[in-house]
């Protein structure tokens, strides 16, 4: 259902992708999450297919699509595994953050790779006492002659320790998001380590990690767009395509549950019928549909807000004053608290259509509840992203 038909090349691609993911990705998600096993080896034949590079502009070896095909290449990718779907929405994150914000010199020297896929791009704001509130960052870096000396602990990084390239948030100044600076962090970089992966209740095929950082020399060519204090803006502005990514990464699970919930209540038959003939279970379907598709149609409303500014020639239009950017700003919170929402609330309800197998590991409706909680709290928890679309309100409101 879309107001806004693809292209032929945009249907052809998504057709490519979605081929991909029900025949390579999603047989094998199982397997990679009982193992706890991240699959690199899928991100280099996402690499091979241009999906790294899709929605980076031309002119940094990126293929100009539009964020609206970008994010519908996610959703069929979290359809298949939501590991491989995040895991693509974060590095997009990272390499647009380094992309948009490095000087031209940082850009021809560190971009390049990252959008190739041939490295891995990761994203270290959070830290173990400050998440919500991640203005309050406590990691420190302090000019050395030529480098930045990097101590302190970030927490909970996607790809943390399989990642090759990390944006890292930490503090050159005073207390407050003025005092943060961003730096390009290899993973090879001395005094950095990376503790053991989380133990997650899900998402372990996604490894998630602490950075310790301590007294590390980070060249001071690699501060992000080359001046101290702007690393909370750019975090931020990250953050608006990122919630967008992970919005699409919960219609796409939604899906998967709503497919699997579907196929299983046509098959399954009680009293004489299947289940799906029973109105109890058949407005659950509905309902899953319906939610569903508005989470989408949401998502695929906001990405186009983003798409008219980038015409616009804004890349950043949150950091840039552009005309729409409040508006970005709340319609990427508002997919993501609805979108994350609604995957929670279906794939629960998916578990219920399937009764008690379930909420067996026979079928993957059980992995898909528990991976949908996460996605209420990563990139800013629900209760943030109401706290957002409220401030908004209130300002509007003056
Ligand atoms: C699997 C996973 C992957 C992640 N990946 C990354 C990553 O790649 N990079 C990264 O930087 N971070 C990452 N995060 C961190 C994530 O963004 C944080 O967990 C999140 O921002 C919440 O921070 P917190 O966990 O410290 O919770 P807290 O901030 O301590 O919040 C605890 C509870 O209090 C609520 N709360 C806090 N403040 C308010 C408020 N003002 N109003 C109402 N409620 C409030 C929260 O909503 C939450 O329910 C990841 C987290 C997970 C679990």
């Amino acid at each position: 259902m879309s107001l806004h038909p693809l292209s032929s090349e945009e249907a052809e691609l998504l057709a490519v992708v979605r081929d991909l993911g029900q025949t390579r990705i999603a047989p094998r998600a199982a397997d990679d999450e009982a193992a706890a096993r991240f699959p690199r080896e899928v991100f280099d034949e996402l690499a091979n297919l241009g999906l790294t590079w899709l929605p980076f502009p031309a002119e940094v070896g990126g293929g100009d699509g539009s964020v609206r095909l970008s994010l519908l290449v996610l959703e069929e990718l979290a359809r298949a595994s939501l590991a491989v779907g995040m895991g693509l929405s974060v590095h997009h994150l990272a390499t647009w953050a380094i992309t948009t914000f490095a000087t031209p010199e940082q850009r021809a020297r560190l971009v390049p790779e990252l959008v190739a896929g041939r490295l891995l791009g990761a994203y270290a704001l959070s830290e173990p006492a400050a998440g919500s509130d991640a203005a309050a960052l406590a990691t420190r870096a302090h000019r050395d002659g030529d480098t930045y000396r990097l101590t302190g602990t970030k927490a909970w990084v996607t790809h943390g320790g399989v990642a090759d390239r990390y944006v890292v948030m930490a503090r050159t100044g005073d207390e407050g998001a003025r005092g943060i600076s961003a730096f390009i962090v290899d993973a090879d970089q001395p005094g950095l380590e990376v503790a053991p992966p989380e133990r997650k209740m899900g998402l372990a095929a996604s490894p998630t990690a602490q950075l310790h950082l301590d007294d590390a020399p980070v060249p001071a060519d690699r501060l992000l767009g080359g001046a101290e204090g702007r690393g909370f803006a750019i975090a931020m502005a990250a953050l608006d395509g990122g919630r967008l990514g992970i919005a699409a990464c919960a219609v796409g699970l939604a899906q998967a549950a709503l497919d699997q919930a579907t196929a299983y209540a046509a098959d399954r038959e009680q009293f004489g019928r299947p289940i799906a003939d029973f109105q109890g279970v058949g407005f659950l379907l509905a309902d899953m549909a319906t939610r569903t598709e508005a989470a989408r149609q949401l998502t695929l409303a906001a990405a186009q807000l983003r798409d008219r500014a980038t015409r616009d020639g804004s890349r950043a239009p949150t950091v840039d004053g552009h005309p729409d950017a409040r508006a970005i700003t709340r319609a990427a919170a508002m997919s993501k608290l609805t979108a994350t929402d609604a995957a929670m609330q279906t794939t629960s309800e998916a578990v219920q259509v399937l009764g008690g197998v379930g909420y067996t590991r026979d079928f993957p409706v059980e992995r898909y509840l528990r991976e949908a909680k996460v996605l209420q709290i990563l990139e800013g928890t629900n209760q943030i992203q109401r706290l957002v679309i409220a401030r908004h309100l209130a300002t509007d409101a003056r």
